[in-house]
C-alpha cells in the first residue's frame, strides 16, 4: 500500500483543500503518514500571498525534495496557491518536483500521483479556477474533533489593488446553501462543536449564486442544527455587512460574538488607493453599530503597513485609529510588492525598514492594548472549549472562548481544572489577563 504525507501551509481555505485532498487519497487507498521519511508520495499545498508564503513554500518544497534522495519518496507534488501562480515556471525550475496541481484543480490529486507512479511522467494539472467541494466529497478533517472549518465560497471578486488571490484562486463562487448545512450536519453529528464559516470575503457569501448575500438565511438554517454549539464567522469584508446580519448575530446564542473584519488601512488616501470600498467614516460606523448593537463583541482585524505612497502622516492616522478603536485582536503584515497587481506599480513604494518600524510601532501599540483589555476582562465568567490538557508536571487546562478564534488568538489558562477532557465545555471566571492569553479558574 502506497503511503503519502501532506503539508498544508497558509491559511484555513487551503488547509480545506488539504484536507479534501487527504479524502481522495484515502478513499484510493493510500495511506497517510507523519512521517516524511517513510511516504512514498510527498504532497505540499502551497501559499504565496507575500513574499515570506512564497519562501516558506519554496523552503518546504526543497526540504521535502530531500526525501527523493534520502527516503522513500518518488513522487513530489506541489499544490495549492504557489503551483498555481508560477504553473510551468515553477515545474522548470524545480526539476525535483513531479507534478503541479492548481487551486481549482485538488480533484485531479489522484491524476496527478497516477502519472508520476505508473507514467513516470511530470505533469502541470493547472485548469480553470471554478471549483469549489461539496458535501459529497470525501474530507478528512485534521483539526481537533470539536471543531471545523467550512468553506462557504471560494475566489473574490473584489480587487483591492495588492491582492493576487482574484488571479490565484478565480472569482468568488458560493457553494449552495444545502450543500453546507448538509456538511455542517454531518461534521456535528460526529462530534463537532464549533463551525467555524470561512471565504475570502464570508459576507459575500449568496451573491452569485442567488443573486443578493445569502450569509443571513444560512446562518438561519445553521443554527437549527442540533448538537451544534458555536458558527463563526471569519473573513468577514466590512462593505457587505447589513442590519439584518448584525440583528442577527446579536440575537442568535450560537453564533459567536465574534467577528473576523480585516480592514487593511484606516487613512482615506491610502484605502483609496489600497481600492477599499469603504471609507474610514464608513469603517467608523459599522464598528460603532457592531459594538452598539452586539454587547460583548470581539473584534479582529488586521492591517497592511508601508503600502506605497504611505507617509508618516498617513501611518499615524493609523495609529491613532488603533488607538481609539481598541480592538480586541490585530494582525499587522507589512505590504509585499507582488507582480500581477496594481499596486506593484504604484510610485512612491515604501523602503523595507521603513515598513518594519511601522510593523514593529503598530504591534507595540496593540499589544498594550490587547494586554488593559484582557486586565479588563478580569471578573468575567465565559464558557470555555476545552483544547488541552496535560497532566505532566502538573494539569495544565487551556481552551477559547468565543472570544477565540482557532489558531490565531491567545488561549484562556485554566486553573484547578480536574476532570476535563478536550472537547468539554466548562464555565471558568477570568483572573489575570496577560497581553495574548488570559488565566482563568474552574466554576
Ligand atoms: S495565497 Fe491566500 S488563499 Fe492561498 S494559501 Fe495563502 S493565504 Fe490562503
Amino acid at each position: 500500500m502506497l503511503k503519502a504525507g501532506f503539508i498544508s501551509l497558509g491559511c484555513a481555505k487551503n488547509l480545506v483543500d488539504t484536507e479534501v485532498m487527504l479524502g481522495l487519497l484515502a478513499t484510493n487507498q493510500i495511506k497517510l503518514t507523519d512521517n516524511p521519511q517513510e511516504a512514498d508520495i510527498l504532497i505540499i499545498n502551497t501559499c504565496s500571498f507575500i513574499e515570506s508564503a512564497k519562501e516558506e513554500s519554496i523552503t518546504t518544497i526543497l526540504q521535502m525534495a530531500e526525501y527523493k534522495k534520502q527516503g522513500n519518496c518518488k513522487c513530489l507534488i506541489v499544490a495549492g496557491c504557489l503551483g498555481q501562480r508560477y504553473q510551468q515556471d515553477l515545474l522548470d525550475e524545480l526539476p525535483e518536483v513531479d507534478a503541479i496541481v492548481g487551486t481549482g484543480d485538488w480533484h485531479r490529486i489522484m491524476e496527478a500521483i497516477n502519472s508520476t507512479m505508473n507514467d513516470k511522467k511530470r505533469v502541470l494539472l493547472v485548469g480553470e479556477t471554478n471549483t469549489i467541494y461539496d458535501e459529497t466529497m470525501p474530507r478528512i478533517n485534521t483539526t481537533p474533533f470539536y471543531s471545523a472549518y467550512v468553506k462557504v465560497a471560494e475566489g473574490c471578486s473584489n480587487c483591492c489593488s495588492y491582492c493576487v488571490i482574484p488571479k490565484v484562486r478565480g472569482s468568488f463562487r458560493s457553494r449552495k446553501m444545502e450543500s453546507i448545512v448538509a456538511e455542517v450536519k454531518n461534521l456535528v453529528a460526529n462530534g463537532v462543536k464549533e463551525v467555524n464559516l470561512i471565504a475570502q470575503d464570508t459576507t459575500s457569501y449568496g451573491r452569485d449564486l442567488y443573486g443578493a448575500a445569502k450569509l443571513t438565511d444560512l446562518l438561519k438554517e445553521l443554527v437549527k442544527i442540533d448538537g451544534l454549539m458555536w458558527i463563526r464567522l471569519l473573513y468577514c469584508y466590512p462593505k457587505h455587512f447589513s442590519d439584518e446580519l448584525i440583528e442577527l448575530i446579536a440575537t442568535e446564542s450560537k453564533i459567536c460574538k465574534y467577528i473576523d473584519l480585516p480592514l487593511q488601512h484606516a487613512n482615506d488616501i491610502i484605502l483609496k488607493s489600497m481600492l477599499r470600498q469603504d471609507s474610514r467614516k464608513d469603517i467608523e460606523n459599522l464598528l460603532n453599530t457592531l459594538r452598539s448593537k452586539i454587547p460583548g463583541i470581539t473584534v479582529r482585524t488586521s492591517f497592511i503597513v508601508g503600502f506605497p505612497g504611505e507617509t508618516e502622516a498617513h501611518f499615524e492616522d493609523l495609529r491613532q485609529f488603533v488607538m481609539d478603536q481598541k480592538f480586541d485582536r490585530v494582525g499587522v503584515f507589512t505590504y509585499s510588492q507582488e507582480e500581477d497587481t496594481i499596486a506593484a506599480n504604484l510610485p512612491n513604494q515604501v523602503s523595507d525598514e521603513v515598513k518594519q518600524e511601522r510593523y514593529h510601532n503598530l504591534m507595540t501599540l496593540q499589544c498594550q492594548i490587547s494586554e488593559q483589555l484582557n486586565q479588563e476582562l478580569e471578573g468575567t465568567v465565559l464558557d470555555v472549549l476545552i483544547e488541552q490538557v496535560n497532566t505532566e508536571p502538573e494539569i495544565v487546562v487551556s481552551g477559547r472562548s468565543y472570544r477565540e478564534a482557532p489558531d490565531v488568538d491567545g488561549q484562556i489558562y485554566v486553573e484547578k481544572a480536574t476532570n476535563c477532557r478536550p472537547g468539554d465545555v466548562i464555565k471558568v471566571k477570568i483572573v489575570q489577563g496577560f497581553t495574548y492569553d488570559v488565566v482563568a479558574e474552574k466554576l
